[in-house]
């Protein structure tokens, strides 16, 4: 990585130019200076036609927030300059939709002015400070996880992995009002972040799991379970005078006998989803949010017999990321405390080698005007 001086990125039509005041350093960013023709190969298999790779020159940064400069021709000029903006970091180049940050052609946030689309740009209400406004990006990420997770308040919600997207999880899922958060980290300044962000207990897997409370919890622990609770169910309705097929299916429109957690995997890396499998309750709902970029096994017999539902979760919509910029703006979630460190340009580089290596950092920004090199 280095830092150089590029010309300004010119707004093409219904663009912005925008001026950056905070960007944050995101995982995808890290694995993708190590990664990036393998994440490109992947990107174009699904129809991302934008230019990545190791020989190109790239301009990260894709959670930002920003005050706006200039316009391009066709737009509606809502935004005036001067106005504090965050973007969803997605922008038209022709005929395609390109990724800021993560295309050679549309240069991202690490930088000290960016090109935007100008309906993809939201103001930031209530004089939001720019470093948690630059948090919009993994917060709108934890809020669509936990609705793809379609938590209610009644459900218990187990986080794995307590880096910036399993607390943005946990974050959402307490402003959700959900009783029963268990976060589950290695690192002990991170289950410390967690309980601040509303989990209500918090475990160190190398001593305990966080599944060890299932007894309590009202869920089933294994397929022998399972066996019982079919067969004994069946013996407890043949009692009654009725046809007990009735009954049973009145039990299980209310969704008696059937309770589960519903876990997050915040941590993408090869052997957790197993590991998820193996030692969750019966009928467990996994939602994978921890990008994992290698090819990771699974035994899909055991996931069988627990009858474990997985569900995947990308990024978030247009909706998702106004809602969490609110509810940042509102009080209704306080995402401060993830920010463990803001850098200048000058110190992207020794910042990303150290966050490969430093359980105990979160999310580290980016303010392109900071001479600072070091944390
Ligand atoms: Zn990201």
């Amino acid at each position: 990585m280095s830092v150089m001086e590029r010309p300004d990125p010119l707004p093409g039509p219904g663009q912005l130019l925008v001026k950056v005041l905070r960007c944050g350093i995101c995982g995808s960013d890290l694995h993708v200076r190590d990664h990036c023709d393998h994440w490109g190969r992947m990107m174009k298999s699904q129809g991302y036609r934008a230019s990545i790779g190791s020989d190109q020159e790239m301009v990260f940064g894709h959670e930002f927030s920003a005050e706006v400069i200039d316009a391009g021709p066709g737009t509606r000029t809502r935004l005036k300059p001067g106005t504090a903006v965050v973007a969803l970091p997605l922008i038209r180049r022709g005929l395609d939709i390109e990724l800021l940050g993560l295309s050679a052609h549309s240069p991202g946030a690490y930088a000290e002015r960016v090109v935007v689309q100008e309906t993809m740009t939201m103001p930031i209400p209530n004089g939001l400070p720019a470093a948690d406004a630059a948090l919009t990006d993994p917060m709108a990420t934890g809020l669509h996880a936990v609705l793809r997770g379609e938590v209610t308040r009644k459900d218990v919600a187990i986080v794995i992995g307590c880096g910036p997207v399993g607390l943005a999880v946990i974050c959402m899922l307490k402003a959700k009002g959900v009783s029963k958060i268990i976060a589950s980290d290695f690192s002990p300044v991170r289950r410390a972040m967690a309980e601040h962000c509303g989990a209500t207990l918090v475990v160190n897997p190398g001593k305990e799991s966080p599944y060890a409370q299932w007894r309590e919890l009202g869920f089933i622990n294994d397929v022998a379970g399972a066996f019982e609770l079919g067969m004994s169910s069946k013996e407890q309705l043949d009692q009654f005078p009725f046809p007990w097929w009735h009954l049973w299916s009145v039990g299980e429109r209310l969704g008696i006998g059937k309770t589960r957690p519903i876990i997050f995997e915040c941590v993408g890396v090869p052997g957790i989803l197993q590991s998820i499998i193996a030692s969750a309750p019966q009928f467990s709902r996994i939602v994978v949010v921890g990008v994992c970029m290698q090819t990771d096994a699974i035994e899909p017999a055991m996931a069988i017999n627990k009858e474990i539902d997985i569900r995947f979760s990308l990024g978030y919509t247009p909706l998702d990321f106004r809602q969490a910029l609110h509810m940042m703006a509102e009080g209704k979630v306080d995402a401060a405390p993830l920010i463990t460190g803001t850098v200048g340009l000058h110190g992207v580089e020794s910042v990303f080698d150290m966050l490969a290596k430093a359980p105990d950092q979160v999310k580290i920004l980016i303010d392109p005007s900071s001479e600072a090199v070091i944390l």
